[in-house]
């Protein structure tokens, strides 16, 4: 191993949690490297404007993750485009596998986010950037004075359907249940607007195309069972994601919840010894920005506090047991 891999601590993924776990370890002089696969942001990178994050009446996602990457760095701390494909513990240590070779750790905190998840309906994948996308702030102008859909009624649909009508001419939000999941201001606004149309009660139940392009959807109402085709060239999916934990080689050692999601303590530690978890990636009530820094927050205050404890630790003496 290049000895420059060698930390004291690996965090991986640069989204809010993990740039803010950075800063912390930065500012408490530990060295530390942040791994990400892509750009630093994580879903900032996704987000058109932020308007729930304390300080800022309106930031955009870009911005902000821009000053968090800023701030971490100004720290000494070390921002590597990386891939990782495993973590597993070696001895005392943490060892952490890229694409380009491993790293080692006293502790990794895992800020790794999630992915968005699937339908899993007919067409949704032959039309997967052909019409079919999970992000509005990357494709929305690409429907110009069109009509598209968005499923889901969490806080993502809610608010990426408004943002939309920035486009589209016509924006359908179609969630399942009548009740929507998502903080009533957001559907409030929904509501309100002239270009959007919530439909309830209903699920998509096919894409459909023509030409490697979506051309509509076909809807079913879940309370009378009927079918009815929607014309839309455009389907926004927000219906959730599920936890990047794929680095584990057994991910039945690491305690999570039925969802996938890491199950921490107070600290953020998880079930495995030196590795913690901030941010989406854990299990937890809501999956906010305030929360990801939150969480991240703790991680590195006790991961900093463990290092201390262990400088002070005194060194083992060797025992001659045939002295
Ligand atoms: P979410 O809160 O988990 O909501 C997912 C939505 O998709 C739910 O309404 C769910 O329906 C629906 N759904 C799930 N599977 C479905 C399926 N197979 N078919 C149709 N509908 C399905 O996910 P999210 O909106 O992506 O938000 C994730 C987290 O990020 C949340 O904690 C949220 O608060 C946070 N977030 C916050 C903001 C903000 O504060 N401004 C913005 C974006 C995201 P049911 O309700 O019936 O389960």
């Amino acid at each position: 191993m290049d000895k420059d891999r060698r930390y004291d601590v690996v965090i991986i993924g640069a989204g809010p949690a993990g740039l803010t776990a950075a800063l912390y370890a930065g500012r408490a002089r530990v060295k530390t490297v942040v791994l990400e696969r892509g750009a630093p942001g994580g879903q900032l990178l996704n987000t058109e404007a932020i308007e729930d994050y304390p300080g800022f009446d309106h930031i955009t996602g870009p911005e902000l993750a821009q000053r968090m990457a800023d701030q971490a760095v100004k720290f000494g701390v070390d921002l590597e485009t990386a891939r990782v494909t495993g973590i597993h513990r070696r001895g005392d240590t943490q060892v952490v596998q890229t694409e380009d070779g491993e790293y080692v750790a006293d502790y990794v905190i895992l800020t790794a986010g999630g992915e968005p998840l699937k339908l899993g309906i007919p067409g949704e994948s032959e039309f997967q950037g052909r019409g079919v996308s999970q992000c509005a702030v990357c494709d929305g102008a690409f429907f110009k004075e069109e009509e598209v859909a968005v499923v889901g009624g969490g806080d993502a649909a809610l608010e990426e359907g408004v943002f939309l009508t920035r486009f589209a001419k016509k924006v359908y939000i179609i969630h399942r249940r009548e009740q929507f999941r998502a903080q009533a201001i957001l559907v409030e606004a929904a509501r309100k607007h002239p270009k959007v149309e919530l439909i309830t009660n209903t699920i998509v139940t096919e894409v459909k195309g023509e030409d490697g392009q979506v051309k509509g959807i076909t809807l079913k109402d879940v309370v009378t069972g009927e079918t009815r085709p929607l014309k839309v060239t455009g389907l926004f999916v927000f219906i959730g994601f599920q936890p990047n934990v794929q680095f584990f080689d057994h991910r039945e050692h690491v305690e999570h919840d039925p969802l996938g999601f890491l199950v921490t303590d107070s600290t953020m530690q998880t079930s495995l010894p030196g590795v913690y978890a901030a941010g989406d990636v854990r299990s937890q009530l809501t999956r906010q920005i305030t929360t990801a820094v939150g969480d991240a927050t703790t991680a590195a205050i006790d991961a900093v506090k463990k290092l201390e404890a262990k400088k002070h630790e005194p060194t083992p003496v060797p025992v001659d047991l045939y002295g």
